[in-house]
């Protein structure tokens, strides 16, 4: 099963916060919610208790994403930063019942590729053993990222996943896209990604999968903003078809400006698919 939602809660929640947001996706017919922790999170143990007790009863499946300003591959005190900020992300996340986070990796600045990928592999062991000390129990998921600046290619997302047993990819087929300028926008190469997982991985990658989907527009360096499924050149039809042939389960999450509206969309298409 695909279980389809926002990012953030959705734009037509009647009140602020994420416990409403939970009950307004579930009135909405949608089944998931990623809390957009993407500029920090501060959060009591008991906000996040009432946040996991509304997902149970609303039954509605929570990821998060984790702060943006996060770089592995930064300057010794930003990595510092950045660590304790996702092991924190993790804590508070399995607190809230979520199941998985995502996260951007960082930046590979001067470093070359191989370099880069050594730091995040770095740090992602020291994340996931003080999370595992902690008793945090999510899936740590570094993104499929949008940009040739940013860490996270496929091939690097893969590489971490396969290595170290907590991480996992988020894989953002719209940052893909982009992020080849264009390249990978067709039916057979959507299939071919989930297949190159399921190789790397396992085919149980492709029935516990958090996805990322929404319209994006691209300049030379990739991804430039996220637009709606309507105004795109993303194929994101031919997408859906590929999760439906390949049988892929786990969480759809729409980051698109149109929010629910296109959650829906995302959600209705891939219904009516036989
Ligand atoms: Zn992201």
């Amino acid at each position: 099963m695909l279980r389809f939602g926002t990012s953030g809660i959705p734009r037509s929640t009647p009140r602020p916060g994420t416990e409403h947001g939970i009950r307004r996706t579930r009135e909405l017919g949608l089944d998931h919610l990623e809390m957009a922790w993407v500029n920090g999170v501060k959060m009591s143990d008991d906000t996040a208790d009432r946040i996991a007790a509304a997902a149970r009863e609303n039954e509605v499946s929570l990821t998060a994403h984790g702060p943006y300003y996060i770089n592995l591959c930064g300057a010794a005190d930003i990595v510092e930063r950045s660590r304790v900020r996702l092991i924190d992300t993790a804590r508070l996340a399995t607190r809230c019942g979520a199941e998985s986070f995502c996260f951007h990796a960082g930046f590979y600045g001067a470093l070359d590729a191989a370099e880069a990928d050594a730091r995040v592999r770095r740090e992602l062991i020291t994340v996931c053993g003080e999370s595992e000390r902690q008793g945090s129990r999510v899936d740590i998921r570094p993104e499929l990222t949008g940009k040739a600046s940013q860490v996270g290619s496929l091939e690097e997302v893969l590489g971490w996943s396969a290595d170290l047993p907590r991480v996992a990819p988020c894989v953002d087929f719209s940052h893909r896209y982009a992020r080849a300028l264009g390249e990978y926008n067709c039916y057979a190469d959507f299939a071919a990604t989930l297949e190159a997982i399921a190789a790397a991985l396992g085919r149980a990658a492709l029935e516990r999968l958090h996805i990322h989907i929404s319209g994006i527009q691209f300049g030379p360096k990739g991804e430039r903003r996220h637009e709606p499924l309507s105004e795109t050149a993303f194929r994101w039809k031919e997408l859906l078809r590929a999760l439906k042939d390949l049988r892929v389960s786990g969480w759809v999450v729409s980051e698109s400006p149109a929010m629910e509206d296109d959650a829906l969309l995302l959600q209705r298409t891939y219904r009516r698919m036989r």
